[in-house]
């Protein structure tokens, strides 16, 4: 099932924080609240929001430099942020949007609107997941029809293998960490080894066939890669070894069972009732 959309209310003023925290979750979203940018850090490494909501002026870091900081991340880069300002004027605008904010909100904002910018930010950034045919080399995947061919052969494919093919075509001769895939293909809630990605590309190397089986490479202490510069032969695709060292633990564990240390609580669940 699809869990609501997360947003991360990254904001250091509990009455506004609070404010935005009970529209959101009135309106379909989950709101986490962190009060500066080292704790909103701490939430980014467990789990990744499909929003943040970036106040600008905040106790140390400032949500400026947190914006440019988390874009330059891998695996940040791809959330929307959005910017909290009290700053109108055009030149504090266009820095926020040049430090990789996808939009900013003028305080004092209306919950009306703040709603509108969340949707329209979630709405831009969902056309991976719209309709279309993605070709790499000849591979060809429609994921309207739920079709994968190969030189014109239609292949046959498991719903998790269709998911991960469709990510890493659309992000072809890229690396891809095993935890990256398994924020991007299993979604960031799940608790999953990394070593079920290894399964899951073993498995979609074989339902591809041996030359575009190929086109997935593993890089060795990296992750994989779907390329379309491969020679067509088996034997330049690495075997994935039956055991794998995995270098670190994934940091996808659910909200019931993570943090040892105190933290921001739900914001919600402070309000009188
Ligand atoms: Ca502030």
């Amino acid at each position: 099932m699809r869990q609501l959309p997360g947003v991360l209310v990254v904001e250091d003023e509990p009455a506004i924080a609070e404010l935005i925290a009970v529209n959101l979750r009135h309106n379909g979203f989950r709101p986490t609240w962190a009060m500066d940018g080292a704790s909103a850090q701490r939430e980014l490494d467990a789990v990744l929001p499909d929003v943040i909501l970036l106040d600008w002026m905040l106790p140390g870091e400032s949500g400026l430099s947190l914006a440019k900081r988390w874009r330059a991340d891998a695996r940040t880069k791809a959330v929307p942020i959005i910017m909290l300002t009290a700053r109108g004027d055009e030149t504090d605008r266009v820095a926020g949007l040049d430090a990789g904010a996808d939009d900013y909100i003028v305080k004092p904002f209306s919950t009306k609107e703040l709603l509108a910018r969340v949707r329209a930010v979630l709405r831009r950034r969902a056309p991976e997941q719209a309709g279309g045919v993605v070709k790499v080399g000849a591979l060809s995947l429609d994921s309207s029809t739920y079709r994968v061919s190969y030189n014109e052969q239609l292949l046959k494919l498991g719903p998790t293998e269709f998911k991960l093919l469709h990510y890493l075509m659309q992000n072809a001769e890229r690396v891809h960490s095993r935890s990256r895939l398994l924020d991007k293909v299993w979604g960031d809630h799940v608790f999953i080894e990394e070593r079920t990605v290894d399964v899951h590309v073993k498995r979609l190397r074989e339902a591809l066939g041996v030359n575009a089986g190929a086109m997935i490479e593993t890089v060795r202490g990296a992750g994989y890669r779907l390329t379309a510069h491969t020679a067509h032969t088996a034997h330049t695709a690495q075997p994935v070894p039956s055991t794998v060292v995995i270098p670190a633990p994934a940091v996808v564990i659910p909200d019931s069972i993570r943090d040892p240390v105190p933290r921001q609580p739900w914001i919600a669940d402070r309000s009188p009732q």
